[in-house]
């Protein structure tokens, strides 16, 4: 009997072989339909492996199997030999974080499921159910990527919102007072969201929620304020100094997972957003709008710390030949292919790369004096003259000339670019396929005068 049970388990262990250090699910469901239907989501949508078990007795032996290995239990109260939700009794004793989905529900099952530190339960009561469901299990794994900090004056332990936010799995960090928090913020850049108390020791929390926006929009991160209810205009100040929502104490399980997922969701919009917008959607390099947003505050830190920096302008010559002679399509994959060269030539996360337009991209140099950049510039022009674009049998070569300008002092952004872009003129002017800069025409110069 054993025997056949252990089969049974491990038969329907989904994908297990290719689990390859993927999170794993147990789903303990009835439903033959339901199961096979969230099994295949799961895996599908959430890339986790799925193991299902119909009752009690085969979770017990698929956790006894799989000890440690799950990282998430999906029950239904209500199975055959477990008609009054043991089986959450069971996943919760096995350490199991839990999400309940039941078709029976009513005010004193929610009470005895939450005091139960579930992390979520879904009801069978309508069609959106599954997709509800689905996206509970999305946000406990998207959760232990996300870090959210939490400002009161309690030890972690006692702290109500750092004990249910740890229990949906978040990374938490925690503060005592303002300059703890400030600190932390510091420290961990990848904050997303932060809660704070307004009855902060030292000063309150609106106090705070203002010193924070000093230096983080709410673009960067959110805010939640909360209190207990005896002053009402509290929830309208932390509103006021740029908080971005508001809970009362007690919490509310639901309304404080709903109110917490809702702002991590909303930045997770904007930051999508904003990357849309800052990309150029042909060559997925940075955008010109981006490039004139991002390159002052780049071009600032150089110079505040006095590290060299270099604009350049690199732009395809007789780019037009492309399009005529062989159809925009095929000017597209130039394009294309340029932009790839380049982001594989350079360090995107020190330098700046964007598309200005048409055929022309933009580059600034960080860290590098004009005769490096010019060099460097050298080496790009060489290799992307090494790349072919096929267009039926024919291999068909692209060439480039660029313009580099040292960034020396504080100026207008754009007399950078226009500088690098004069540069650029006396490239084409002089045959193109070559790099000029001050460094290039000073070597020049001293080359002709050698030469007598
Ligand atoms: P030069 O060597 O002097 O730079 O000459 P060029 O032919 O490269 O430059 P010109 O400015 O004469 O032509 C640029 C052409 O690029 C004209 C325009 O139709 C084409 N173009 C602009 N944007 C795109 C695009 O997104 N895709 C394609 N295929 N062509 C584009
Ligand atoms: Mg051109
Ligand atoms: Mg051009």
């Amino acid at each position: 009997m054993l025997h056949s049970n252990l089969r049974t388990a491990q038969i329907r262990t989904r994908g297990d072989a290719l689990t390859g250090g993927r999170p794993s699910v147990l789903l303990v469901e009835d439903s033959r339909a339901f199961t096979t239907l969230l099994a295949h989501r799961f895996e599908t949508e959430l890339g986790v492996s799925v193991v299902t078990c119909n009752t009690l007795r085969e979770m017990r032996q698929a956790l006894a199997e799989g000890r440690g290995r799950f990282m998430l239990g999906v029950v239904d109260l209500n199975l055959a030999d477990s008609p009054k939700g043991e089986v959450l009794d069971y996943s919760l004793a096995a350490d199991l974080p839990t999400i309940v989905f039941t078709g029976t529900f009513d005010f004193h099952m929610r009470e005895s499921i939450l005091r139960k530190n579930v992390l979520d339960y879904v009801i069978k009561d309508n069609r959106c159910a599954i997709d509800s469901l689905v996206n509970a299990v999305r946000r406990v794994l998207q959760n232990r990527n996300i870090r959210v900090l939490v400002a009161d004056g309690l030890m972690a332990e006692n702290s109500e919102a750092v004990q249910m936010l740890q229990a949906q799995q978040f990374l938490v960090v925690h503060a005592v007072s303002v300059q703890d928090a400030m600190e932390k913020l510091s420290r961990h850049r990848d904050i997303e969201l932060i809660l704070i108390d307004h009855a902060l020791p030292g000063a309150d929390g609106i106090e705070l929620a203002k010193l924070i926006r000093r230096d983080f929009s709410t673009e960067d991160l959110r805010i939640i304020g909360f209190s207990t209810r005896e002053n009402p205009l509290i929830c309208a100040a932390f509103l006021k100094a740029g908080a971005t929502d508001f809970l009362y104490r007690p919490f509310i399980q639901e309304e404080f997972q709903c109110r917490v997922a809702q702002s991590i969701d909303t930045l997770a919009q904007i930051k999508k957003l904003q990357a849309i917008a800052s990309r150029d959607f042909l060559t997925d390099t940075y955008n010109r709008r981006y490039f004139f947003e991002r390159g002052p505050v780049l071009v600032q830190h150089c110079l505040a710390r006095q590290e060299p920096c270099c604009a350049v302008v690199l732009d395809i010559d007789h780019f037009k030949k492309f399009n005529d002679t062989y159809g925009h399509e095929t000017g597209d994959l130039v394009l294309k292919s340029v932009a790839r060269k380049l982001r594989q030539m350079i360090d995107g996360e020190v330098h700046l790369i964007a598309r200005l337009g048409g055929e022309e991209f933009a580059i600034l140099l960080r860290n590098m004096d004009v005769r490096e950049a010019t060099e460097y510039c050298n080496l790009l022009r060489e290799e992307i003259a090494r790349t072919t674009v096929i267009f039926e049998d024919e291999e068909l070569s692209v060439r480039v000339s660029i313009g580099v300008a040292l960034v020396a002092v504080e100026e207008n952004f754009d007399n950078y670019l226009n500088a690098a872009d004069q540069y650029l003129y006396m490239a084409k002017n002089s045959g193109r396929n070559c790099v000029f800069s001050d460094y290039s025409i000073t070597r020049l110069f001293a080359e002709r005068q050698k030469a007598g």
